[in-house]
């Protein structure tokens, strides 16, 4: 039986300096570790002919399956600030798009199978810790509500990867509503080819933003409606205490979804300024840095669609900064709306703010755990996450003066909150001790089970109730490693 996959690609019909065609690199012996049947089947393929041992040959690279048309993408970006006119996809290579069940095109790529033109000095490999890790936050991500990219199948390929010490390599097949990045129009507008810039929005237009066909000044509003996803993704962050960790223009997705897992984490305790990357030494993709530097990889997107807004170029200045102003009001309603839903209001009145702040601000001073103050609040439980209950207990009088104006039961405050507020969320110490059994034991059983748990972030699951907890403090994890 072979497997079939109805690919239906439109990327690799766009002109030949888009990308660069490659097959992946044939791996030695690709053993499946997990493959995602769910949203396979929402792929519109069949996850038991995935699981045959031809399945994960292509789930590994090894075998191309018929219809396919395999690319790495040409994209530029900068780099914690710093401009690169050539990434370019060094270590995945887009099989092609599929229409999913919903009538959506998602493009079906592996990260990790082998060199292409834009592979550098890289190997074009990925290790199996930071597949797993991909894995696990993408589809912790996704069960969380939010915009993101997901992971289809992980297979160990049994071949070893050299970084600081020999690894076992993987491959992840990541699905994507598309892997056009802000870093796509910048390879193009360096090169001042504004005939394959207009030839990419129009691209980017029809695929995400077929709203805007008709429109006029349509290149104005595919800036507007990236302006707004990206607000509302960054607002989605905050709320529950994701830091991105390479907040690069080549890692910010015009899609509006969640894109590259590298050092990305969770925040345990709530720390405004919290990195975990050990790259960022600056901090400049701290937590609560996220908006700013959406916003300014915003401003780069919106210098390479200068030219499509006219031929008067201070015209289109003042335009392109009119539709960028409109980032900071939808980011700050999202992220006000969201953090009113977690701490139980339905109405909105003059004070919720800095009510909200205050709570945040004493969370931050007693070190309390983002995840679980906002869980408990519901139960009005949440003072034994303060290191001085004493500064919650003053501020928990003014929430409960608040919340009797508002209408609603406490029964259904409560299940308004518990829907909101995860209980359980990809902690880092948890990932790493995953990735700890994998690599060092061949041992999934904890990768299956903390993915299985993640799936359902809102639910009470008692038998799991240690997935819940905080790390003790040997247990921290410090510092998160792009891994590449
Ligand atoms: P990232 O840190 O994942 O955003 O990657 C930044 C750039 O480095 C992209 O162009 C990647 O394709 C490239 N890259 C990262 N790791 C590798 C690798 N192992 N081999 C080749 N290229 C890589
Ligand atoms: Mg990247």
């Amino acid at each position: 039986m072979t497997v079939h996959i109805p690919f239906q690609n439109s990327y690799s019909a766009l002109p030949d300096s888009f990308f660069a065609r490659v097959a992946p690199t044939p791996v030695a012996a690709p053993r499946l570790i997990k493959l995602n049947r769910p949203l396979a089947l929402q792929l519109g393929l069949d996850p038991d002919l995935l699981e045959t041992p031809e399945g994960a040959e292509i789930l590994a690279g090894k075998t191309v399956p018929s219809g396919a048309d395999p690319i790495a993408m040409a994209y530029a970006g900068h780099q914690f600030g710093n401009f690169v006119p050539q990434l370019g996809d060094g270590r995945a290579i887009l099989l092609g798009e599929v229409i999913d069940r919903h009538g959506l095109r998602r493009d079906i790529q592996l990260k990790g199978s082998g060199p292409t033109p834009f592979s550098r000095r890289g190997d074009g490999r990925a290790a199996l810790g930071p597949v797993l890790r991909e894995y696990i936050v993408s589809e912790a991500m996704f069960a969380l509500g939010i915009p993101t990219t997901r992971s289809l199948a992980a297979v160990v390929t049994g071949e070893q990867v050299f970084r600081e010490t020999a690894l076992p390599g993987a491959v992840l097949t990541r699905v994507a509503s598309s892997h056009i990045r802000v870093g796509t129009f910048q390879f193009f507008a360096v090169r001042r080819d504004t005939e394959a810039v207009r030839r990419l929005a129009d691209h980017v237009i029809a695929r995400h933003y077929p709203e805007l066909l008709n429109a006029e000044r349509t290149y104005h509003g595919l800036l507007g409606a990236v302006v707004a996803r990206q607000a509302e993704l960054v607002a989605r962050w905050l709320l529950v205490g994701f830091i991105h960790g390479v907040m690069n223009t080549d890692n910010s997705s015009i899609s509006g979804e969640t894109i590259d897992y590298g050092p990305c984490a969770f925040m345990d305790a709530y720390n405004p300024s919290q990195v975990f990357s050990s790259i960022d030494e600056m901090g400049r993709y701290a937590y609560a840095n996220q908006p700013r530097i959406a916003l300014w990889n915003l401003t780069r997107l919106a210098e390479c669609l200068l030219p499509l807004f006219g031929d008067d170029q201070d015209k289109a200045v003042a335009e392109a900064q009119d539709i960028l102003g409109a980032f900071s009001e939808t980011f700050s309603a999202a992220y006000q709306a969201g953090l009113r839903r977690k701490v139980g209001l339905f109405t909105e009145r003059e004070g919720d703010e800095a009510l909200i702040q205050d709570l945040l601000d004493a969370m931050a001073k007693n070190q309390a755990d983002f995840t679980l103050t906002f869980r408990k609040l519901a139960a009005d439980d949440a003072r034994s996450e303060f290191m001085d209950p004493a500064g919650f207990d003053e501020w928990a009088g003014r929430w409960h003066a608040r919340i009797a104006l508002e209408p609603q039961t406490a029964v259904e405050r409560q299940a308004a909150m518990h829907a909101v507020n995860p209980l359980f969320i990809p902690r880092n110490h948890r990932v790493e001790a995953v990735i700890q059994a994998a690599v060092n034991d061949d041992d999934y059983a904890p990768f299956d089970e903390l993915v299985k748990v993640l799936a359902k972030p809102f639910e009470e699951q008692p038998e799991y109730a240690a997935y819940a907890d905080p790390p003790l403090p040997d247990q921290r994890v410090l510092q998160t490693f792009c891994g590449t």
